[in-house]
């Protein structure tokens, strides 16, 4: 094997990050710059990495707190789609809604993902899923050698993303998971944004949210 994730929950929201490592290189790409951007070059340089790479599934702050630090500590890229901009400028005011202090600026993205794009590192290769619904400009990625989707805010266990947020629409997010990601294999494992692991088969049969759907 020479492709190894990790993954551990930070911030405010309980956030997921994601590192995904080509262990040969010692290189890894990290989904969502969560937050703490010290805290995750630790965690990359602890296993032996240098993060080359910076994904965004999609710009709310608890994705993207730490966008600017980790870019700039790391002068690694940062990518996101392109509708999710707007947000993403936006995130300093979002800082007013949880306390009387600003966030901090997002990076600027160095490019932007577009649907069915394939990105990769080393032997890394994801597919971009565009799967808006919960945010505008959703990403999900695929990575087709471990079986993994890495599904932002879209799909979780037992559950889905919320759709009473500015930008967010039930009927989009429901046709996003029926037409790019319940069209993946039952055994693909699903690393969420929130909460723990599950399958698209399980999520398939058991997630309440998805009944009648096929
Ligand atoms: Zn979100
Ligand atoms: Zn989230």
């Amino acid at each position: 094997m020479s492709i190894e994730i990790h993954s551990q929950a930070l911030g405010l929201a309980s956030t997921n990050t994601y590192l995904i490592g080509d262990t040969h290189l010692k290189e890894a790409i990290l989904i969502d710059p969560v937050d703490d951007a010290p805290a995750l070059i630790a965690w990359a340089s602890q296993l032996g990495w240098t993060i080359r790479m910076i994904l965004a599934t999609h710009a709310h702050f608890d994705h993207v707190l730490a966008s600017a630090a980790l870019q700039q500590q790391t002068q690694a890229p940062f990518y996101i789609h392109q509708e999710a901009v707007p947000m993403l400028q936006n995130l300093p005011q979002t800082g007013l809604r949880f306390g009387n202090e600003l966030f901090p600026a997002a990076a600027v993205p160095n490019g932007y993902l577009a649907d069915e794009q394939l990105v990769s590192l080393g032997k890394i290769q994801l597919t971009c899923l565009y799967t808006p619904g919960h945010a505008p400009g959703h990403i999900a990625f695929f990575l087709p050698s471990e079986q993994v989707v890495f599904s932002g805010d879209t799909l979780f266990a037992g559950s889905i993303g919320r759709t009473d947020l500015p930008g967010s629409h039930l009927p989009t997010l429901l046709h996003s998971i029926r037409t790019r990601l319940l069209t993946l294999n039952d055994e693909v494992n699903v690393f969420a944004g929130h909460l723990e692991a599950t399958t698209i088969g399980h999520e398939r049969r058991h997630n309440p949210f998805l009944l009648g759907m096929r």
